[in-house]
């Protein structure tokens, strides 16, 4: 039996915050799942398993307090009246029933609560526009204003009491209303609520007051603050901690995090691509010079060592986490029971983020089951013994698809299961996507994987196998899966164009694609080289900088408005623009390709203009095509698989259509879950959240 190392004891002490305590140090912090209100079983679930897997809190994501703060499309959850109060309180009770308490962030968005489905004007504390939309434009808060929202949010906080809730957040950061008032940047005021740092601090210190008064017997009050805002709010470590110190005793918790919604600032969720564990302590670390109050902190933690450092070092009381709960809602229980090889770290990719904020429905890269727990019923480490487990399975193909899918089988009981790949090592895809630059982290796709595989006998794991159709009908499996993957496609085939590009052919000399580059090592021959990004995501652009890196003359073009858009969505593409930049790689944005040349390639710009750039080659990453050719040939031939005792061939991951790598895991993880329902291959409905129409 594995046991916890004594040094991590500190990590389950008990933490009293106000008139509640919580049952250790590890508490996961308001983060947004696109569930809000609109799905509150699936909310209740999502964070109730945090809570059975050990979080001593759970939060809810912001909670905008009333329709004056509405920020649609974005998914907030809600308490503007009873029926969101009823709505939250599943998410309550599903925290109590695991021993957690439940923490509500009530919000109000300011200028940034653009008020799309209410249509009211946006409230601030000045007429400043938004960067976020020009068009935005706020009505300055009028006295009775600042009266009505101050009313709102103790109408809120009574409501999450009603709830259940026990933590209540007076929240302020990310540049939202509390610091928009703080901040002498958006706050030009002249009245009692503007000048020096008194007055702008008077419209949050009000509202945690009347919270305070109203709820602070019952509930403990939070306050989510940033240490330093960083860039365009102008509320510095300085004002931060002076902040805290004026609000202190009226706050039974500080919650602490840095940035703004600002250009660079927004660092709060920063990437692994840019940021390491605990990268936020600098600034938020330093709170506790301005309290004695527990505090909380974030900055992806995963590494035990690392929290009971930061515990032991007085930086903080509380390891706050949002990503690592939803890659692992069981990571405070594998520590305290010593299953540190089990943790399935967050590899800071992002992809939460960007599937959670746009009013998607949250989806983690590393853990399937986050966001499934509800309408699909999938628990993170429970797993029923399957009706057809007796079957041998083959998969085929050891990327992320099928390394998750030949892991769920073993899990699910299934008695002999081979996972086969041509390769000499699992992980596909990742064995050289992990080396791009940044993205070493992401290693942990495999290295969970490989360690939860050795620990299932009956799954074997077999390389250098390249098999062929012959050779899988031969195998002896009854059941096939194929996870083949993908492949960048050799003709500059793109979305754009949605047609190849004329003289893109891998076959030349002067042509390369990204598995030239990363596996193979194939480089240019000469100095010059075009990489043609029509993705828009991270291959391109780690390529560029390692070609650069070897001194090469890279030119990137791209035919989107920025380079590399997606990982906008992800918090990478801003830093990572000026990143390229600054290795003197030059961005040539709003280019389609036309033509590609012996000595370069055509474009046209975004109003036609011919544009011609010279280049010695040119790296091709216009779209990966599925490598199918082994299911369509296994598929093609009935009899074939009949008379070889095969009852059924599926496939998942890129080899069905190349997407994330988090729907390439998801993709196996269903298929195993399911593979002894009627019809495998089709996924099964899930459970949708709905309004009931009567009739
Ligand atoms: P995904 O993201 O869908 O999991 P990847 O492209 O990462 O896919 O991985 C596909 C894996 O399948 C690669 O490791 C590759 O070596 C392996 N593979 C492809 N074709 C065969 C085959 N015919 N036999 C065995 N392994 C294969
Ligand atoms: Fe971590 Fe990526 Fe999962 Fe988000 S999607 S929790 S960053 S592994």
């Amino acid at each position: 039996m594995p046991e916890r190392l004594a040094r991590h004891d500190i990590l389950f002490e008990p933490v009293k915050i106000g008139p509640r305590t919580l049952r250790n140090r590890f508490y996961q912090v308001p983060h947004c799942t696109g569930f809000g209100v609109e799905k509150p079983w699936t909310q209740a679930a999502f964070r109730g398993m945090k809570a059975e897997g050990g979080w001593a809190a759970v939060c809810t994501e912001y909670c905008s307090i009333s329709p004056e703060s509405d920020e649609k499309p974005y998914t907030s959850a809600r308490l503007w009246d009873d029926e969101d109060m009823r709505a939250l309180s599943l998410m309550a009770d599903a925290a109590h029933a695991n021993d957690a308490l439940a923490g509500v962030e009530l919000w109000h968005g300011g200028l940034f609560a653009e008020q799309r489905e209410s249509r009211l004007p946006p409230l601030a504390p000045s007429q400043i526009a938004s960067d976020w939309d020009g068009v935005t434009v706020p009505k300055v808060m009028e006295a009775a204003d600042i009266r009505r929202v101050q009313d709102e949010w103790v109408a809120a906080a009574r409501r999450a009491r009603t709830a259940g809730f026990d933590i209540l957040y007076v929240y302020g950061s990310h540049t939202y209303l509390p610091t928009q008032f703080l901040s002498p940047v958006f706050n030009r005021r002249t009245d009692a609520y503007g000048g020096s740092f008194e007055n702008r601090s008077r419209f949050w210190l009000e509202a945690i007051e009347r919270v305070k008064a109203e709820i602070g017997d019952d509930c403990a009050i939070a306050v989510r603050i940033a240490a330093d805002t960083l860039e365009l709010s102008g509320v510095d470590l300085d004002e931060g901690l002076a902040f805290i110190r004026a609000a202190d005793p009226m706050v039974d918790l500080w919650d602490v995090t840095i940035g703004s919604m600002a250009g660079m600032g927004r660092l709060d969720a920063g990437p692994s691509r840019f940021y390491e564990q605990g990268y936020q302590l600098q600034w938020s670390g330093r709170a506790k010079e301005a309290t004695a109050k527990p505090v909380v902190v974030v900055g992806r933690f995963t590494d035990p060592d690392k929290m009971a450092e930061v515990i032991r070092g007085g930086h903080a009381d509380l390891i706050g986490a949002a990503r690592p709960s939803i890659s692992d809602p069981f990571l405070p229980r594998k520590i305290e029971e010593g299953r540190y090889d089990e943790v399935r770290e967050c590899i800071g990719c992002n992809a939460c983020y960007s599937r959670s904020v746009w009013g998607l429905h949250l989806g983690c890269t590393q853990n399937p089951t986050a966001g499934e727990e509800h309408r699909r019923g999938w628990h993170p480490e429970r797993f029923d013994r399957a009706a057809n487990a007796e079957e041998a399975v083959l998969v085929v193909g050891a990327g992320p698809a099928g390394m998750e899918c030949a892991m769920v089988l073993g899990k699910r009981g299934f008695e002999l299961v081979h996972l086969a790949d041509a390769g000499d090592d699992i992980g596909g895809q990742m064995r050289w996507v992990t080396r791009l630059p940044g993205l070493g982290e992401w290693g942990h796709v495999v290295a969970y994987r490989r360690v939860q595989l050795e620990r299932l006998p009956a799954v074997e794991v077999v390389l250098g196998a390249a098999l062929d159709a012959d050779a899988v009908r031969d195998y002896g499996a009854r059941i096939v899966v194929v996870a083949t993957g993908a492949r960048w496609t050799g003709d500059g085939m793109n979305g754009i164009t949605r047609a190849p590009i004329p003289g893109a052919d891998a076959s030349l000399p002067h042509v390369l694609l990204p598995e030239d580059v990363m596996v193979a090592g194939a480089r240019p021959d000469g100095k010059r080289v075009a990489i043609v990004d029509c993705e828009g995501y991270f291959t391109a652009a780690g390529i560029a900088e390692i070609l650069r890196a070897e001194g090469h003359d890279v030119v990137f073009v791209t035919p989107y408005d920025v380079v590399a858009p997606t990982c906008d969505q992800t918090l990478e593409g801003l830093r990572l623009r000026l990143h390229l930049h600054a290795l003197g790689i030059d961005l040539r944005t709003a280019l389609t390709p036309t033509e590609i040349l012996p000595g370069g390639l055509r474009a046209e710009d975004g109003v036609g203009r011919p544009v011609e750039i010279e280049a010695d080659a040119t790296v091709l990453v216009t779209q990966r095509l599925s490598d199918d050719a082994l299911y369509l040939e296994l598929t093609s031939d009935p009899g074939a698989l009949a008379a070889a005792g095969i009852d059924a061939v599926y496939r998942v991951g890129d080899c069905v259509a190349p997407r994330l790598i988090a729907d390439a895991i998801f993709d196996g993880h269903r298929l195993a879950r399911e593979i002894d329902g009627p019809d495998p291959a089709v996924a099964r409905p899930y459970l949708r959240e709905r309004p009931l129409i009567p009739g």
